[in-house]
Order: structure tokens, then C-alpha cells, then sequence
């Protein structure tokens, strides 16, 4: 990362509900926390990310939003929005961009475009990308603008289920517009400790990136990121009062989570730091892989310890 050029970071997951928006937003706040001048970017129609912050987008227009940011780069503008943080946030017309830039020239490189005419403006360390959630023209946007790629999730069964998919996508906007695009790795989100399932779960993600590491794949250095953000009904909270964690309920749980999750983040941020932030040592489970998978295997877990009989 040359001097003076951010980092940029799309949460992707094409599954809703799995931890996005509850990550990007505090782990922005996190790092703004940290000294790191961070801008988020909402790039989903529903706004969560946007909501969550408390900022409000006029009616009038005069709210800079990604809408315009992607029809306008080189105009791009953000909000305000804490100490060491700006938004460039959402709206529901963003639901329609996709079908206008379906023709457009460069229509896969409009984010990028507009984060480098906000960066001119001022100085930014860090960007994060709230995608939505699916795998269509605003997300391949934020793959495109971005350096690496974080996959929030949860540690559970179904939640695995598409991460082929997924990386396939990664994959191929890699070869063909992002060469330098990489998988940071996972955020497990919602995490419980006492499911009888989480650990399995873990060891089987560490599993699939470990078989990954010589195979010239963009998540070839991806790990679980450390620490899980546990189930907190305070991060489900802060929403509806439009703050982050660190003002609703700084001495939360996810608070807590959020904010040692940032502090690893910053190894990230650090060219000369080692490529992957720590992990504590997992028990490598390599005989749960599928010996005969395809290119792009799903994650392959156990299958959950018992099964409920079907009336
Ligand atoms: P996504 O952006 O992937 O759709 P969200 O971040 O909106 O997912 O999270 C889905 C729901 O789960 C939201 O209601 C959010 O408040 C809640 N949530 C997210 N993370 C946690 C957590 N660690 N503990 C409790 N609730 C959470
Ligand atoms: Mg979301």
C-alpha cells in the first residue's frame, strides 16, 4: 500500500442476516477509535450500514450518496459522520443503478473511480465496503475497488453453504478486472461458544484455507480472523438508536469483540506486517476435505451431530 493510498476492504456475503452491516459499521468505528482515518461505504439499497450511523439522507438531494457516486466518480463527496470517520452512504435508489449502468462503459470500476476522487479530497487510511447481499453489479463494484475481501459469517452449517460460490466470484473478478484482489479471511459473527457445532465449524473453515495456501488462489492466506464477535443483544440494539457499539454500550461484549478484532485489523493495515493476522492455533482437521472436489469446492463440514427425526 503505497504512502497516502487506503486499504480497502469489501465485507462480502451474498447470504443476508449473517453479520455485514453489524461489522462493517463497528469495525469502522473501531479503527476511527484507533486513529485510523476510515470511510465506510454503504453499497447496499436496504441502508443498514447507513441507519446504523444515524445519518439521515435528505430528500432534496443534497446528501452525497453512492447512488451518485457511482454515476459521478470523479464528483464523489461523503458525510461526516465521527472523529476520524466519513460515510458515503446509501438510499433506496440504489436499487436501480444496477439496471442504469447495465451498458455503461467501465460500469465495474465506478466505486473504484469515486473512492480515488474522495481520497484526492482527504486523507483516508482505510476504506470499508458494506456489500449487499447478493452477487450482482454493485457487489462485483466493490470487488473491483478492493484490496481484500472479508467474509462475515456465521459458525454454523447452512451459513457455509455458498462460500464456493462466493470465492468463485472472488476468482474471477481476480483474473479479469483485480489481479491484486485477495481474501482476508472470515469474521465469525453471532459466535457461540457452547454450540456443540462452532468448534467442528471452525476447524473446518481453518481446514479449507489451509489446503488452499500453495494453490495460487486469492484466499490462498485467508484465516478465521481473530477474535469471533460473540452473540450480543447490544449489537442488535445499536441500530435503532442510530450509534456503534462504542457509544450505545462501550463496555459490551461486542464492544470488546469489535474493538480487539480492529486491533488485529491493523496488522492488515501494515505493509511491512506479517500477510495474515493472528489466529490462535486450531486443530487442522485435513481428512474432512473432499478428496475428488471440483475447482472452487464448497467448504466442506461435518454434518451436524444429530439430526431431528422428521414427523
Ligand atoms: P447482514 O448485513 O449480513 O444482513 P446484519 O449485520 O444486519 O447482517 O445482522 C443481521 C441481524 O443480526 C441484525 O439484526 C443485527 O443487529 C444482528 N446481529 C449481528 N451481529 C450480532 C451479534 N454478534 N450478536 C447479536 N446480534 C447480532
Ligand atoms: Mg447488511
Amino acid at each position: 500500500m503505497p504512502r497516502g493510498v487506503p486499504k480497502v476492504f469489501a465485507l462480502m456475503n451474498q447470504k443476508g442476516g449473517v453479520g455485514k452491516s453489524t461489522t462493517a459499521v463497528n469495525l469502522a468505528a473501531a479503527l476511527a477509535r484507533l486513529g485510523k482515518r476510515v470511510l465506510l461505504i454503504d453499497l447496499d439499497p436496504q441502508a443498514h450500514a447507513t441507519l446504523h450511523l444515524g445519518v439521515a439522507v435528505e430528500g432534496d438531494g443534497s446528501t452525497p450518496t453512492v447512488y451518485d457516486a457511482l454515476l459521478e466518480p470523479n464528483t464523489a463527496d461523503v458525510v461526516p459522520a465521527g472523529e476520524n470517520l466519513w460515510l458515503l452512504p446509501s438510499e433506496t435508489d440504489l436499487a436501480g443503478v444496477e439496471a442504469e449502468l447495465a451498458q455503461a462503459e467501465g460500469r465495474h470500476h465506478r466505486l473504484r473511480l469515486a473512492i480515488e476522487a474522495i481520497c484526492r479530497a482527504r486523507p483516508i487510511d482505510v476504506v470499508l465496503i458494506d456489500c449487499p447481499p447478493s452477487l450482482g453489479l454493485l457487489t462485483l463494484n466493490g470487488l473491483a475497488a478492493a484490496d481484500e475481501v472479508v467474509i462475515p459469517m456465521q459458525a454454523h452449517f447452512l451459513a457455509l453453504h455458498g462460500v464456493g460460490k462466493l470465492l468463485e466470484t472472488v476468482r474471477l473478478v481476480a483474473q479479469q478486472v483485480r489481479p491484486s484482489l485477495k481474501v482476508a479471511g472470515v469474521v465469525l459473527c453471532m459466535y457461540d461458544q457452547q454450540a456443540s457445532h462452532t468448534q467442528e465449524v471452525v476447524g473446518d473453515i481453518e481446514a479449507f484455507f489451509a489446503e488452499a495456501r500453495d494453490r495460487g488462489v486469492p484466499w490462498q492466506r485467508a484465516r478465521v480472523l481473530w477474535p469471533p464477535i460473540r452473540r450480543n443483544i447490544k449489537l442488535a440494539e445499536a441500530p435503532s438508536f442510530g450509534q456503534s457499539i462504542f457509544e450505545y454500550a462501550p463496555q459490551a461484549a461486542g464492544a470488546r469483540d469489535y474493538a480487539a478484532l480492529a486491533r488485529h485489523f491493523l496488522a492488515l493495515l501494515d505493509p511491512s506486517a506479517p500477510a495474515s493476522i493472528p489466529t490462535p492455533a486450531e486443530p487442522v482437521d485435513v481428512d474432512a476435505l473432499d478428496a475428488d472436489e471440483p475447482d472452487t469446492p464448497e467448504i466442506v463440514t461435518h454434518p451436524p451431530v444429530q439430526q431431528q427425526p422428521t414427523p
